[in-house]
């Protein structure tokens, strides 16, 4: 890596002095007034820098294509040779003729430099296997083999028509400048990005083009213009060996990993100019008179009518293979969007659509649509046992049983998770769909050989909707038969559960009293009664629960069992929670005011949905900002089922206590974890269930006992609750509990009986 950075840095450095240096040398010997010997040395030099250059370039970047750079290098230097020998001989042994051994080498060097640029590009141009650039280079390279034949060729090989052998090897030049033209366009079609190496070589091969030219068009009109061309010979070299010494050079052999083309519209404009050639060669001709080769006009012209022809139809093919490819992309596509990719079936988008086009056939026949909601039972201990990919091994199975199951015009769809859909038609009788749902249990509940080592079982409960077209709406259908799943879970699984009647009511129901929440919270019908909570050691209150009840108008005061339930069902209990936390936390700053200290704690309930959301940290924060009291005075109560709904809510616990917030686990004992288990979590006082403090028999005090023990060994202090009577009072307090609350020491009573100034009246 250090070494690449090292080779990079001098590369550069090389690359930049060697094209300022030699750049500047080449414009002093052209310009100012030094003898012809000295010219010419400066000019054997440079040329032989090239050689050096490309050399020293290979060997520090060590690009791909070695090859390609040390065929230039080779080329280069065959031109080298060639020009030593020109200059002696015309310098030193004074010789005059043409052509001589110097053309020889020239002539060589050509075909050796394309094939080295020819190479250089071809793993770039390999990313594309496409014969259209070949073609389109084809085209406009006979197009101007064309025109250097009319132009420069012809008109030469007739200048010396006294000396045939002299007059092809000058024909021979122009024929490989066009090799060098053939080369230049590949360059320049090579998809890629145009790295500086590439912008120089481009320069050091259009430069030789031009200059070559020029030559040879001097050459025939006798102009003595050497000195540009030899200029423009020397700035090709020096553009060349730069172009060699920089370490973008690597970067031209580089395969290119999406291809884009590269002067599209240049290259058509090139195509059409170069067919446009022969027409306008004869049209100078019908102007001007001038005598031209019509010959090889003709020939130019069918040349490039096949490859223009040939060019077209790879088109059309081309054209087509995109065609058909993005249709069968289009298909994948419509597939992907409709289908569970594990298991084939319709996703729910495309079941709710099957479903939506049930609904509407049944209403314009007058049928009945069927919706059976599958639930597998035990895929989770499956996936949680043997893996996932044992899972989706069991996903397929199912989904292949329940495809076996159903007739033709059903679908099965899978909904997510383990829950699937199938959807039916033309229902006569709810018998029809019950026995159905019976054979997809029945077929779901065989073995499912997993793999040669792992056989395992999983069951199904079913619920299932009938309805129609007009009555009812895709959305309701899933939702009852979702409801009745649900129901056959609880009755016990694997059994399949109509929604009927009664069930359809009481989701009505449901759903109005949920409608009735938000608007008595919005229209605060909601009101909180505190029950105190008094300290053991002191006897004295010291904090209050609040616990919420709905004055509904026209039914009365509603207990939180009455409502909580149905609030809890859906995210309005964060709602609810929020409300109680506010209200809660007003009341006890203006006790704050009243009592002249901040000593009175506040207890708030929150259920777990709210507490794994991570709008309680805001709920909390708005409560404890506006109100302006201690943290330390807010409570917050949960319920250890609350905590084992994963992270989220221990998250949001640690966070809270963070701010100072004092935790509660509320209902201690109610549920199924080991006490050493919570007492890890992260809780600051542990509300110990009234059914503990009940002192009927003797080993539920053994129990209360051994969890007050537990608490007090990890350091959490503990509220007994649901204290009814002195005996209880006397036990929790002998036990060791710090608090204490129940009916005994106070009810639940609103804000306006309760007098914070003297708390001893209350803790009796
Ligand atoms: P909890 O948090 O365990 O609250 C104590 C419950 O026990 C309260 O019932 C209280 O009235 C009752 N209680 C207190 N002392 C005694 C006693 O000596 N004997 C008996 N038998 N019961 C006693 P409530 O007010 O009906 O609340 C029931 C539950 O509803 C609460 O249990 C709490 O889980 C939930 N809850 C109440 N308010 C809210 C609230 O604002 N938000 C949330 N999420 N839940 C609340
Ligand atoms: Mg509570
Ligand atoms: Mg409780």
């Amino acid at each position: 890596m250090r070494d690449q950075a090292i080779s990079q840095r001098i590369g550069t450095r090389l690359s930049r002095g060697y094209l300022v240096g030699f750049g500047l040398l080449v414009i002093a010997s052209e310009m100012l007034p030094v003898p012809r010997a000295v010219q010419d040395t400066v000019y054997d030099l440079v040329s032989l820098s090239v050689v050096v250059a490309i050399v020293v370039g290979t060997r520090l970047h060590q690009p791909r294509a070695r090859v390609a750079w040390y065929l230039m290098a080779i080329g280069q230097g065959l031109w080298v040779i060639a020009d030593t020998t020109f200059n002696w001989g015309q310098d030193v042994l004074h010789v005059e003729t043409f052509p001589t051994i110097s053309d020889g080498f020239y002539l060589l060097g050509y075909p050796v430099l394309a094939a080295g640029i020819a190479l250089l590009v071809k793993d770039r141009m390999r990313a594309r296997r496409d014969l259209g650039p070949f073609l389109d280079t084809a085209t406009v390279t006979a197009g101007l083999c064309l025109l250097s034949w009319i132009l420069l060729a012809r008109p030469t090989i007739e200048s010396l028509h006294q000396s045939p052998g002299a007059a092809a090897v000058a024909a021979a030049y122009p024929a490989m400048d066009i090799l060098l033209v053939g080369a230049l366009i590949r360059l320049v079609s090579s998809p890629g990005g145009r790295s500086p190496a590439f912008r120089m070589l481009l320069a050091a091969l259009a430069l030789l083009i031009t200059a070559d030219t020029l030559s040879v068009a001097f050459d025939l009109f006798a102009t003595n213009t050497v000195s540009v061309v030899e200029y423009l010979w020397l700035l090709s070299y020096v553009a060349w060996g730069s172009a060699a010494m920089h370490p973008s050079m690597t970067e031209l052999s580089d395969p290119v990993s999406s291809p884009e083309l590269h002067f599209r519209g240049l290259r058509l404009l090139a195509v059409v100019l170069a067919t446009l050639i022969s027409p306008a060669i004869l049209a100078v001709h019908e102007v001007t008179g001038v005598t031209v080769d019509v010959w090889a006009v003709i020939i130019g012209s069918v040349v490039m009518f096949l490859l223009v022809v040939m060019r077209m139809s790879l088109a059309i093919e081309q054209i087509a293979a995109a065609h058909e490819a993005l249709e069968k992309l289009q298909d994948e596509l419509a597939v992907q969007a409709t289908h569970d990719p594990l298991t084939g079936l319709a996703n729910r988008t495309q079941s709710m659509r099957l479903l939506a086009g049930s609904l509407g056939r049944s209403r314009r026949s007058g049928t009945t649509t069927g919706v059976l909601f599958i639930d597998l039972d035990g895929f989770k201990d499956v996936n949680d046992s043997h893996g996932h990919r044992s899972g989706d091994a069991v996903l397929r199975q199912v989904a292949l049983r329940m495809g076996e199951e159903i007739r033709e015009g059903d679908f099965v769809g899978r909904l997510g998770g383990d829950e699937f859909v199938v959807g039916i038609e033309d229902v006569t009788d709810e018998a029809d769909a019950i026995a159905l749902a019976d054979r997809l249990i029945a077929a779901i509940s065989k073995e499912i050989v997993v793999d040669e080592t792992l056989n395992v079982r999983v069951g199904a409960s079913v619920g299932i909707a009938l309805g129609r077209g007009g009555e009812t709406s895709v959305e309701t259908l899933l939702n009852e038969a979702d409801l009745a799943v649900y129901r056959a879970k609880a009755a016990g699984r694997g059994c399949a559960l109509l929604f009927g009647g009664d069930a359809r009511a009481a989701l009505k129901r449901h759903h109005d009293t949920e409608l009735a929440i938000v608007e008595a919270i919005a229209r605060n019908e909601l009101v909180l009664h505190y029950q105190p909570i008094v300290n053991l050691h002191t006897s004295e209150v010291d904090g209050f629960e609040a616990l919420v009840r709905w004055d509904r108008p026209g039914i009365g005061l509603l207990h939180p069992a009455q409502f909580l339930p149905i609030a809890e069902s859906s995210d309005l209990i964060c709602d609810l929670d929020a409300w109680v936390l506010q209200t809660a936390v007003t009341q006890l700053a203006a006790w704050n005011e009243e009592r002249g200290d901040r000593e009175l704690q506040m207890a708030v309930n929150i259920s777990g949905r709210h507490i794994s959301r991570q709008r309680i940290r805001h709920d909390v924060a708005a409560a404890l900002g506006v109100t302006g009291i201690d943290p330390g005075q807010l409570v917050i109560e949960v319920t250890e089922t609350a905590l084992m709904d994963g992270s989220a809510a221990a998250d949001n616990l640690e966070v809270l206590r963070g701010t100072g917030v004092v935790v509660s686990l509320d209902d201690f004992g109610t549920g199924y974890q080991s006490s050493t288990q919570l007492l890890r979590l992260p809780v600051d006082l542990l509300k110990i269930d009234r059914q503990y403090v009940d002192t009927g028999s003797p080993a539920t005090r053994s129990l209360l006992e051994l969890m007050v023990k537990a608490a007090q060994a990890f350091g959490v202090r503990v509220v007994a609750e649901g204290v009814e009577h002195q005996d209880q009072l006397d036990l929790v307090r002998r036990l060791g509990c710090e608090y204490a609350q129940g009916y005994y020491l106070g009810m639940p009573v609103p804000a306006e009986r309760l007098h914070p100034r003297e708390p001893r009246m209350l803790s009796a």
